[in-house]
């Protein structure tokens, strides 16, 4: 009986670091438990014997292995009912789609994992051509070789795109980092990812600096997309369609909390949400709201 208690105990114990981020790996959290500094340091010296013991490290491996699997099954199960239900009842899709893909658009987003193109905008496999990155940045055209640029190019000239879509979103780690660099200390490429965004860091300073922390990182989400939208107007492609007028840019926010979208109005230079179009729009060339 005592040795399963103590069994649970270690469970719950294993599941509360986890949750907390106190172990990144199986390996980090066997160290830990066999360390009684470390035990004492985090308030559990009363039980410390215990959570060094042999069972303990055997519950620890037993956890993290229960907790890689469960993942793989989640995943393999999913893909398993995809394709005895989604790709069934749209078979005829997904073949007109192995043979060839004719986007839309072009949407170029963060890769936060609560953001999901084709789940807010409702389109289908095949609607939207995607690029997505820390931030929703868009590497001007005098970086070094950069994948956006690539896709930008091969998005323009060979698949004929005619709208691009920024879409920023709220509580964005990229743009908090960007309010708070410190946040960045051991985090070097990303310090040096965001470089294509120190336009939008410039605004904030200049232009928000008494604002709260909250509101900074709100401002940031949308002046960024703003400067993403200058920087994707360096790219010869996107000059070019611009200059033929076979080229619209959009400016959106997503706001994950509400699930709406805000829609950048040049005309009036502020994010209103999306379908409150202005009654009497006095639209900027190349730059429409949808
Ligand atoms: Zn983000």
């Amino acid at each position: 009986m005592f040795e399963e208690q103590s069994k649970d105990m270690v469970r719950s114990l294993l599941r509360t670091f986890t949750e907390k981020g106190l172990f990144s790996s199986k390996k980090e959290a066997l160290e830990k438990l066999k360390d009684p500094a470390w035990i004492k340091e985090k308030g559990y010296g009363h039980i410390g014997s215990i959570l060094n013991s042999d069972m303990a490290i055997r519950e620890c491996n037993q956890f993290f292995d229960e907790l890689d699997s469960r993942l793989l099954k989640r995943l393999t199960s999913g893909i398993h009912e995809f394709k005895s239900k989604e790709f069934l009842s749209q078979k005829e899709l997904f073949e007109r789609l192995a043979k060839k893909q004719t986007p839309d658009a072009l949407f170029i987003t963060c890769s936060d994992s609560r953001i999901v193109p084709n789940l807010i905008t409702q389109t289908d496999p095949g609607e939207l051509f995607i690029i997505r990155n820390a931030g929703n940045i868009i590497p001007p055209s005098d970086a070094k070789a950069s994948g956006e640029g690539a896709s930008i190019e091969f998005a323009l000239k060979h698949l004929n795109i005619r709208d691009i879509i920024v879409c920023g979103h709220s509580a964005c780690g990229a743009m908090e980092a960007i309010v708070h660099p410190e946040a960045l200390h051991d985090l070097p490429m990303m310090a040096d990812w965001l470089q294509y965004a120190s336009g939008t860091k410039k605004i904030i300073e200049k232009e928000y600096a008494n604002a709260s922390d909250e509101e900074k990182i709100d401002f940031a989400v949308q002046e960024n997309v703003l400067v993403q939208i200058e920087n994707l107007r360096t790219h010869h492609s996107v000059a070019e369609a611009l200059s033929d007028g076979r080229l619209n840019l959009h400016g959106w926010v997503y706001d994950i909390r509400t699930g709406e979208v805000l829609v950048y109005y040049p005309e009036l230079e502020q994010f209103l949400p999306i379908g409150n179009k202005p009654k009497s729009p006095r639209q900027e060339r190349n730059t429409v709201s949808m």
